[in-house]
């Protein structure tokens, strides 16, 4: 599908002049904060295949993942109950930090397509560190603390879920240990700043902390590091320190349930918009973006109250979705998590360090393997120069410098408004803005200096 000229981007005739406000935005009060998270779970078309031993093929009791997560975690993770309240003191905190955030309609972006398709964005950038993530870090934090844990010990690529977690243990009054792939935490520094303005204890991996970190120093002094070794460092530190637990940012059921927070306010406001989409949109690293954004529909559609199609994006050179297989795989490259069956492309596949670091995993979440084996969810792949690309067009026309990862949302939306346009079709779509750029321009300044490549970083 050829994109429209960037260069006519000057020649913009903005819709908007003298319509109606909620074709702008739409905002919901404090009062309209959701009171309880939906949990897809019980709805799924088929059931939930358990998490398994490695060594038995058996599956594993709730009790065995306690040295791991707090007990209330544990509980959610496998919840029969479509709902889960959302305790009130945890709602406080979604309102202080940004909740419930806006829908936009990207009238500029429709007029530069010139598409008949109307498009709308769940605003997920608005958050103190910039992304969808603290969503469901205040809620582990939240549970954590309450059960007494004193210290989280996580992983961190790039650092947006280090930073998410550092804002939610400081504010629930924990200890967060972040173990941060050495590539990043040497070249880039802004996100280590803040886990630490935030109280986090903030290391390296591999570090000296824990005797995995320890085993690949003695390989190489100077091992740059990867995510799978950095979740067995936080594995390990959970498993071995007093009062100390470890925290997931995206792909568990747990997870994907605090962030359908996005998507049930953006219910909400389609009904206030009298909108009625006809795709949502988003992009997949774990799922968690892409789950919390489009369960609750999928749960209308399910129950035959909705025709809304789904359409998950993925990177082609991280293609878990459009090219895995759907089989039992560790979920980490240390193998030391359960067995979970998913779309993966196996747990030793190394990603290539594209710039959209949140979508480099080799797996998807359970929930949303299930949901696409059924057909409920279609996924595509999209190439990083025209992510970039998209990102460029939505920056000129929306006036918003989106994160690499949202920039895959926006790609497939516009993908589907030109699809429109060349049926002469008026549909409806809404994509899932979950994070902003500013902290990524190294991808912007490739791309602007025309060395991006489709697979990797520039070279
Ligand atoms: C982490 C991240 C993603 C991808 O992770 P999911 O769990 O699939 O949502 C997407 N966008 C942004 C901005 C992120 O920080």
């Amino acid at each position: 599908m050829p994109l429209a000229d960037v260069e006519t981007l000057q020649a913009i005739e903005p819709k908007t002049k003298g319509a109606n406000a909620r074709d702008v935005k739409i905002v919901l009060g404090t009062d309209e904060l959701p009171r309880a998270w939906y949990n897809i779970l019980p709805d799924l078309p088929a059931p939930f295949p358990p998490y398994l031993h490695p060594g038995t093929k058996e599956p594993i009791p709730p009790q065995a993942f306690e040295p791991l997560f707090p007990k209330e975690l544990i509980r959610q993770e496998m919840s029969p109950n479509r709902l889960e309240p959302i305790p009130e003191e945890l709602r406080e905190a979604y309102l202080r930090l940004g909740r419930p955030t806006p829908l936009y309609r990207a009238t500029r972006l429709e007029a530069f397509l010139r598409t008949p398709a109307k498009i709308y964005y769940k605003r997920e950038d608005l958050s103190p560190v910039g992304s969808h993530k603290p969503n469901t870090a205040l809620a582990q934090a939240y549970f954590a603390a309450k059960e007494g844990v004193e210290t989280l010990a996580t992983e961190t690529g790039a650092g947006q879920w280090g930073s998410a977690l550092a804002l939610a243990t400081n504010y629930f009054g924990l200890h967060a240990k972040i173990f941060m792939v050495r590539v990043s935490y040497d070249q880039k520094p802004y996100r280590k700043h803040m886990m630490r303005l935030f109280g986090a204890d903030v290391v390296p991996s591999p570090s000296d902390r824990t005797s995995i970190g320890k085993k690949f120093l003695a390989q190489d002094p100077d091992h740059p590091g990867s995510l799978g070794i950095a979740i067995s460092e936080a594995i390990e530190t959970a498993v071995t320190s007093p009062n100390t637990r470890y925290s997931l940012g995206s792909v568990l059921n747990h997870v994907l349930m605090h962030q359908t927070i996005i998507g049930l306010e953006t219910q909400a406001q389609f009904e206030l918009g009298d909108i009625e989409p006809d795709f949502m949109v988003g992009s997949v690293g774990g799922g968690s973006n892409f789950g919390g954004f489009t369960y609750p529909m999928i749960g209308e559609r399910i129950h035959g109250r909705s025709d809304t199609r789904f359409v998950a994006v993925e990177p082609t050179s991280v293609p878990s979705m459009t090219q895995g297989r759907y089989e039992y795989d560790f979920g980490d490259t240390g193998e030391m998590t359960p067995l979970v069956k998913m779309h993966t492309l196996g747990h030793t596949f190394v990603p290539p360090r594209i710039h959209a670091g949140g979508l480099r995993y080799h797996g998807t979440a359970a929930t949303l393997s299930v949901l696409l084996d059924a057909g409920l969810v279609e996924p595509r792949a999209v190439d990083q120069v025209s992510t970039f690309q998209a990102g460029e067009i939505f920056a000129k026309t929306e006036g918003l410098i989106p994160a690499p990862e949202t920039c895959h949302a926006i790609r497939g939306a516009i993908d589907l408004a030109l699809d429109a346009k060349a049926k002469n079709e008026e549909r409806v779509i809404a994509f899932n803005y979950s994070g902003h750029g500013l902290l990524d321009m190294e991808g912007y300044a490739a791309y602007l200096a025309g060395t991006l490549q489709d697979n990797g970083h520039a070279t």
